[in-house]
């Protein structure tokens, strides 16, 4: 693993980001990971070598560790930048498929992953299974070297910028939750897949329904053993749940309540109070990156990471709500703006990467579990 001076690449990132925003490239805000899109932006991030740090060299990777990973997702997030492109590729189809996938998988996708090219959407969600993805009921169904895709997912955030989606599909009905399941790579222009707009709160659109109606999809796109979905969904969700996005994405947010409130003694205990929480999951953050560099999924300490994240994201939008003056406005241009704008994602951040009550099982069943 190449050794990283992680305080020199902060600096690099951030002028980097200075750059670009002296550019007119983006404004900062909340929730960019999700809600900023923009593709040249992401291949720029790849031309410098900052997607797919972590992975092998002949991947498209450098080599670096997950704590080097984490300093460029901390930089990307407090500065509100447009990542949204990339950010589920990289974060964790990348690295399921590096964990679990073929060589042709691996060298198919990892490198334009690595490279900003290629969005991902994730096919986890059906209306009927959310927190119990185990009884998702879209099926994929062997014939001849495809498997036969049928069924529809929900809340497939930027489904419709997506070039593919990976899907968690049923391979076989009869068998229990172990092996009823697999993951696989489905392309997103094939004429049988329908992407429907969902609006959310804001009116922004990022959700989507995905209607699969018989999509054939060459057995090699399969993540993986085929049946082993469960187990292997089960290991990717600590990519999706332990990274800085749990508790960074209303930092532009926090950042700008701080200034502006600076030299108000009475705001002073509520933002000591939040910067000390984010100190602390910071330190959590690290430790999740470092048992991932030992070749660990941290499976428990993602959903503590995760659930305590969440509930400090809509901390700092309710303090933002009790220390600035005025009412939330969506059209304002500055910080009333900033508080509509969180106010208005606060419902769905507990709930997207799983609903803090799952997560809660999860935490209690795995230190029962010792
Ligand atoms: C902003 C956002 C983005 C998302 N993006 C994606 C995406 O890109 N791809 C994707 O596949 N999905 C996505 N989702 C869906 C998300 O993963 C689900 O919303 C989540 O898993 C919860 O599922 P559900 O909405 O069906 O709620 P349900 O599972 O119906 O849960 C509703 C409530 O019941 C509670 N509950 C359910 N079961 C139990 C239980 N056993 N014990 C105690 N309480 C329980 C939950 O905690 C929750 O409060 C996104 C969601 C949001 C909000």
């Amino acid at each position: 693993m190449e050794c990283v001076d992680t305080s020199a690449l902060r600096a690099a990132i951030v002028e980097f980001l200075d750059a670009e925003r002296a550019a007119g490239v983006y404004e900062p805000r909340s929730d960019s990971w999700m809600r900023s899109f923009d593709r040249d932006f992401s291949r720029r991030l790849g031309e410098r070598g900052w997607l797919g740090v972590t992975w092998p060299r002949e991947y498209g990777g450098r080599e670096q560790s997950h704590v080097a990973r984490l300093t460029i997702t901390e930089e990307l997030l407090r500065g509100g930048a447009p990542v949204a492109s990339h950010w589920i590729g990289e974060r964790q189809i990348g690295p399921a498929i590096l964990r679990y996938g073929s060589d042709a998988l691996k060298a198919e996708f990892l490198p334009s992953i690595a490279a900003g090219e290629l969005t991902f959407c994730l096919g986890m969600s059906e209306s009927e299974s959310g927190s119990d993805l185990a009884a998702v009921r879209t099926t994929a169904t062997l014939d001849g070297e495809d498997f036969v895709v049928e069924g529809t997912k929900i809340w497939t955030t930027n489904a419709h910028h997506s070039q593919y989606a990976y899907v968690l599909a049923c391979t076989d009905r009869e068998a229990d939750k172990g092996a009823r399941l697999s993951e696989m790579i489905v392309d997103m222009d094939d004429p049988q897949v329908e992407v429907r707009p969902i609006l959310d709160l804001a009116g922004e659109h990022h959700f989507n329904e995905v209607a699969f109606d018989g999509v054939r999809v060459p057995a090699g796109r399969v993540i993986g053993e085929v049946g082993n979905g469960w187990a292997q969904v089960t290991a990717q969700l600590a990519f999706e749940r332990g990274g800085p996005e749990r508790f960074l994405s209303t930092y532009p947010l926090l950042g700008a309540l701080a200034e502006a409130v600076a030299d108000d003694p009475r705001a002073a205990p509520a933002i000591g109070g939040l910067l000390a929480r984010l100190r602390a999951l910071r330190a959590l953050a690290w430790s999740v990156a470092m048992l991932m560099d030992a070749g660990e999924a941290p499976i428990a300490q993602a959903a503590i990471l995760k659930m305590m994240g969440t509930r400090f994201e809509q901390d700092v939008v309710e303090a933002a709500r009790a220390l600035v003056p005025g009412e939330p406005d969506p059209t304002d241009a500055g910080l009333l703006g900033m508080v509509a704008g969180a106010q208005l994602a606060m419902p769905g951040i507990s709930l997207r990467g799983g609903a803090t009550e799952i997560l809660s099982g999860i935490v209690a069943r795995t230190i029962k579990a010792g």
